[in-house]
């Protein structure tokens, strides 16, 4: 698949340079977007880009305003976003100003149209509406693929907007499609080989696709930074970039944990465990592609080059505290069957197991004792059906408003002590469904959503906010600069 011209490949591998939401929210950002990528010219980037802040959950609600019947009420709801990106145009496009514009105007009304169908009496269906919800939501991140790609142009670089749905190529799972490898590999090398081999900066926009058949699907809410890995993959690219607004993947959620700092390294499965388990920063699916061709991740900040950055690669050394950092996430529900059938028996757990599976809800953490198993989950959409199948093999007890607190760093299972600090800092904190053992490197454990921040902000004081802890902290700081200096 690499192979057709082989010289090329070897020679000069491209850099993945995604930026997300925030890093293309106005004029600003923009411009300073189109000074990042040049500086790395040399690095042959292929860009990828996010909607404008906020506008992709205009977009979806415009969808949902639509389906309540009245489609030109669905569609005002846009004409604020529309009037952010002409700002950009103003502000920043002179030659190619007219054009936008007019993709600008094409693009309202070819969605008008789309919220038009959903609003009619006899509009879609169920599958149908999660098509036309894909469809309108494409527009965030083709329209600011076509506007960076011509402030590039405007700033006198070869550049080319590239319509994603031609590379990555999805089943038909719409909300949530899955890329079907193969043939998105073949079409991402054939539609950006020729670019890149002519010098020409491809920018596609993230979290797009389409199905064989043609009709647009998207990877799910933050898939951006799953487009950037897959397309990563596809061209065996030196490494990927995510740029966002915050200086790399940091010890915890700064919105929990204001004093949370950069993690200047971590390994492929320490990053993996904190996207699954809350750290917004990363995609959940970011690291599979990445993994499976070993392809260093580099999360930098868009807003301050210089104020960190982190550097994820196929393995780290164990931190000094081993604690490296700490994921949350709320909104789980947690499910324990109860079944005395359970003990010595076999078959048990496949039967559960595959109650979950068809009803294609996943589950997060388990843990299972003699005659019990607990699990979590994030999507209850089908709840109430899997609790009447589950009631066949045992009695079932639901919590709903819970959070898991995931903790990471490797060596943590060998290091004597860190389970017994962890509880000990929230011991007055009612905690369930502790797991520990699948993997050396979490610990992860179940609290009641309400005393969530407040079990991080306590367990971040406890392993990082010690005077210590602060040395480890500049340390790591000065460490994370010299990345960004050697490294970007
Ligand atoms: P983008 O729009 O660039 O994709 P996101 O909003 O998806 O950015 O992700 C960045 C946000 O993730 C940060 O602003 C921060 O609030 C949140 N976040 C949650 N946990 C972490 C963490 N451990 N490290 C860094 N950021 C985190
Ligand atoms: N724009 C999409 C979203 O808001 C994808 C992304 O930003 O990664 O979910
Ligand atoms: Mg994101």
């Amino acid at each position: 698949m690499f192979c057709s011209r082989p010289a090329f490949w070897l020679f000069m591998k491209s850099t993945i340079m995604k930026f997300g939401g925030t890093s293309v929210e106005g004029a600003t950002a923009f411009q300073n977007a189109a000074r990042i990528v040049p500086e790395r010219q040399a690095l042959h980037p292929v860009v990828i880009v996010s909607a404008m802040a906020g506008f992709t959950d205009a977009l979806l609600n415009s969808v949902r305003e639509a389906l309540n019947g009245d489609a030109s009420k669905a569609a005002s709801t846009l004409d604020k976003h529309f009037d952010r990106h002409l700002r950009v145009i103003d502000a920043l496009l002179d030659n190619e100003a007219a054009w936008m514009r007019n993709l600008i105007d094409q693009s309202r009304v070819e969605i008008a149209e789309l919220l038009k169908t959903m609003a009619v009496d006899s509009g879609p269906g169920q599958s149908q509406r999660k098509c036309f919800a894909d469809a309108v939501a494409s527009f965030g991140e083709r329209l600011s693929a076509a506007m960076l790609a011509a402030v590039l142009v405007e700033n006198k670089l070869s550049s080319s907007a590239v319509d994603s749905r031609l590379c990555i190529i999805t089943d038909e799972e719409f909300g949530c499609a899955a890329p079907l490898i193969d043939e998105t590999f073949n079409r991402t090398t054939a539609h950006l080989q020729p670019l890149l081999e002519s010098r020409c900066i491809p920018v596609l926009g993230g979290f797009i696709g389409s199905t064989l058949s043609g009709e647009t699907t998207t990877l799910g809410r933050g898939g951006s930074d799953y487009t950037a890995a897959i397309i990563g993959a596809a061209l065996a690219a030196e490494e990927i970039q995510i740029w966002t607004d915050v200086p790399g993947v940091l010890t915890a959620d700064p919105r929990v944990a204001p004093k949370a700092r950069t993690v200047p390294k971590l390994s492929f499965e320490e990053a993996a465990e904190l996207a699954y388990f809350g750290a917004k920063v990363l995609h959940p699916k970011t690291l599979q592609p990445a993994v499976e061709r070993n392809i260093p991740v580099r999360i930098c900040n868009s807003r301050a080059q210089e104020s960190g950055s982190t550097l994820v690669v196929a393995e780290t050394e164990k931190s000094p505290q081993t604690v490296k950092a700490i994921a949350h996430k709320t909104a789980v529900t947690t499910v324990q069957v109860t079944s005395a059938r359970m003990l010595g028996a076999y078959g048990f757990l496949r039967a559960l197991f595959e109650v979950f599976d068809k009803h294609r809800t996943a589950v997060d953490v388990v843990t299972t004792s003699e005659v019990s198993v607990s699990l979590s989950l994030d999507d209850t959409s089908a709840l109430p059906a899997i609790v009447a199948e589950l009631e066949k093999l045992g009695s079932v007890n639901i919590e709903e408003k819970r959070a898991i607190l995931c903790i990471v760093g490797e060596g943590l299972r060998s290091t004597p002590g860190i389970a017994a600090r962890i509880f000990s800092t929230i011991s007055d904190i009612n905690v369930s469904l502790i797991s520990q053992g699948a993997s050396r490197i979490n610990l992860t454990f179940a609290v009641e959503e309400a005393r969530a921040r407040e079990a991080v902000t306590r367990l971040h004081r406890e392993f990082f906010e010690t005077a210590s802890q602060d040395e480890e902290a500049v340390k790591g700081l000065i460490a994370g600069i010299e990345t960004v200096v050697h490294g970007v």
